[in-house]
């Protein structure tokens, strides 16, 4: 798949790296209309998913919903690659709802490859990117292509570096260091370089992976089987049904004999010796993290998950390590159906340098050089999902403004009110992250409406408008949205008297109020069949249309009180700060307001409300500054 660029070569955007964030880059310029080249290390290694085989969860799901209303790619590749498909939160309103998936690791590689050598206008060439042509001075830099490992050079003006844990990575297992991006594979060190000579400001974070576990040599009888959601509910509305064969997870627990193991090599251990430096993610912790942390828990729980159909390899999720190999073995040998496993591969931590995400503009566009964008964990995120959907933003945001030379394309923002997507992108930018971020529902101030169901409603029109969606989803949207329209129509002309609700089996107080079909929809618990005897109509809407009806109605009454806090925040929102304002000449801040103000320059008035310390009194000048330069 991997096709030859030469020097010559006239690209109007680069990618720099094919994990997540790269794949949905590349893909967003290209199918923008850029012609765009993907650089990475080995072309076999797009789209590897480093650490958990599995896309998706709690707020995560949210994210890659969102990415596919955008035509990104994320959601097509899992639903040809997984293996387990759950909707998490079941059992809670749909607005909390998760999907998540496993994936067959190989699968969801060649998927990705495979949808990526189909895209228009995308070439992909194998290297390391060691350096990036930049020119200009400070405050006026411009970046004007990549520099490959060996001295070559490809010129293109727009170039989105998203290259993951690689940046000076350094993997920790025990007392062991090993440069490393990933397991056996090289890090990026030049690039480091040139990020700090252009002044951008470094920092360093870590992240671990569990030790892989041989599932022929795990007791699988002994433990309690999870299977997953029958039928699977796919993550694409491109998709019409999950092919792929589908497997059961296993639940084990760790023991106190394996917390006493863990306790007694803390000192072993890199996060405790101060062997590491970078900061972990909170959410995500190592096992000897939980075991400290959570000293009177007696076990954790741990899912098996298998990482292929043809593959013996499973991934042991829960207990992520970097304490020395033969720490791991021992502790695995206390956790009941894992006394007699072999490991394939050692647990590990791996540090790396990441961008603080102040020094990014909401398109993903750093402010110290033009045309440079960053994406994924290089912004201080983790996940793959966080990673696809600032990949998408800043391919799409790149293509854009390559295309505006001549003309002129506004850049492509998501707000807090519209998506998960905007939501992220506005704390990374606004706040910053001194711990790897990751998604949550409890993120989103407006999440009644962020629902992972209506996420194409949300956003489809806009990606059409923005030119970043395929003419098949564009069509498919339309004809969904007529079938949404047309049973609306049909659910709004029915209605039933107490007698007849109660002749179906429907148990309403006998008040004589008749009850509004859409009503009656949006309670959890109504037997959706008892509402179809009563009204055949229903039958002939498609579930999962009569279920997005539903789940709007739902929230319906909670979403008109919403509108009232929306239209604030977009009124805040629509008052943009200009880029080059002199704090300093703001009559009535503090200086400690000043050096807030100017660190994170804050694209508009409500983002300036978000950034932490800044008080109500600093936006009132800041707002009566504004005013008075706009008069
Ligand atoms: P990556 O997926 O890392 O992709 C980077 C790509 O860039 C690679 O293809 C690489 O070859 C290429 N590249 C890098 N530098 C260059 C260069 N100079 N030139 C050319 N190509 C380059 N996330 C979680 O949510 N939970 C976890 O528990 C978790 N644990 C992790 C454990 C480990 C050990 C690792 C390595 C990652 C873990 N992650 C975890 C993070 C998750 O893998 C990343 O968040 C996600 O893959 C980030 O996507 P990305 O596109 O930014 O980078």
């Amino acid at each position: 798949m991997t096709r030859s660029a030469t020097e010559s070569d006239a690209y109007d955007v680069i990618v720099v790296g094919g994990g997540h964030a790269g794949c949905e880059a590349a893909a967003a310029a290209a199918r923008t209309g850029a012609r765009t080249l993907l650089v990475t290390h080995r072309a076999a290694t797009i789209g590897e998913m480093s650490c958990n085989p599995a896309i998706g969860g709690l707020g995560k799901g949210h994210l890659v919903r969102e990415i596919d209303a955008l035509d990104g790619v994320m959601a097509r590749a899992i639903d040809r690659a997984g293996i387990q498909f759950r909707v998490l939160n079941r059992s809670k309103g749909p607005a909390v709802q998760g999907p998540r998936a496993q994936a067959d690791r190989k699968l969801y590689r060649l998927a990705m490859q495979d949808i990526l050598a189909a895209q228009e206008n995308l070439s992909i060439r194998e290297g390391g990117v060691e350096d990036l042509i930049v020119r200009g001075e400070s405050g006026d830099r411009l970046v004007g292509g990549v520099v490959l490992a060996g001295g070559a050079t490809i010129r293109a003006p727009r170039v989105v570096l998203t290259t993951g844990t690689f940046l000076r990575g350094l993997i920790h297992i025990g007392e062991r260091k090993i440069p490393a991006g990933r397991v056996g594979e090289a890090p990026a060190l030049g690039l480091s370089d040139t990020l700090m000579a252009c002044g951008f400001a470094l920092g360093r974070l870590k992240t671990g992976t569990p030790p892989r576990l041989d599932g022929r040599t795990i007791d699988w009888a002994a433990l309690e089987e999870q299977p997953g959601d029958d039928p699977p509910t796919p993550f694409s509305t491109l998709t019409g049904r999950i092919e792929t064969p589908q497997i059961s997870c296993h639940i084990t627990y760790t023991s106190p004999a394996a917390h006493d193991i863990i306790r007694a090599n803390l000192h072993r251990a890199p996060m405790y010796s101060g062997q590491i430096e970078g900061t972990g993610p909170r959410y995500c912790p190592s096992i000897e993290d939980k075991v400290v942390r959570f000293a009177d828990r007696t076990r954790h729980q741990i899912f098996l998950e298998p990482e292929g159909l043809d593959d013996d390899t499973v991934y042991p999720n829960g207990i992520s390590t970097s304490l020395p190999e033969d720490v791991q073995l021992a502790m695995l040998a206390e956790i009941p159906g894992l006394e007699r496993a072999r490991t394939i591969r050692p647990g590990y931590a791996i540090e790396y340098d990441y961008v603080d995400p102040r020094e990014l503009r909401g398109t993903l566009e750093t402010r110290r050089v033009r045309g440079l964008y960053l994406a994924g964990q290089i912004n201080g995120t983790t996940g793959y999902e966080e990673a696809a959907a600032q990949g998408l933003i800043a391919g799409l945001n790149a293509a854009r403004a390559a295309a505006g030379e001549g003309g002129s394309r506004a850049p492509f923002t998501l707000d807090r009110a519209q998506a998960y997507i905007g939501v992220m992108i506005d704390d990374l930018i606004t706040r910053g992250t001194a711990e790897p971020y990751r998604m949550f529902t409890s993120r989103a101030e407006y999440r009644l409406l962020l629902r992972a169901d209506n996420a194409d409603q949300r956003l489809t029109p806009a990606g059409i408008a923005a030119g970043c969606v395929s003419g098949v989803r564009a069509a498919a949207f339309a004809a969904k949205r007529d079938r949404l329209d047309a049973a609306r129509a049909v659910l709004s002309g029915l209605s039933a008297a107490p007698g007849e609700l109660a002749a179906a089996g429907i148990a309403v107080s006998q008040d004589g109020v008749r009850r509004p079909a859409l009503k009656l929809l949006a309670q959890a618990d109504i037997d959706r069949a008892a509402l179809a005897r009563l009204w055949p109509d229903l039958a002939a809407i498609a579930p999962d249309i009569l279920q997005q009806v539903a789940n709007d109605c739902r929230y319906d009454g909670y979403l008109d009180r919403q509108q009232a806090d929306i239209a604030a925040f977009r009124r805040d929102e629509s008052l943009r700060l200009p880029a080059d304002l002199d704090y300093r000449a703001i009559g009535g801040l503090s200086n400690e307001m000043r050096e807030k103000l100017a660190a994170a320059r804050p694209e508009t008035l409500g983002a300036a409300g978000r950034i932490p310390g800044v008080t109500p009194a600093a936006l009132t000048a800041l707002l009566r500054h504004v005013r008075r330069d706009a008069a």
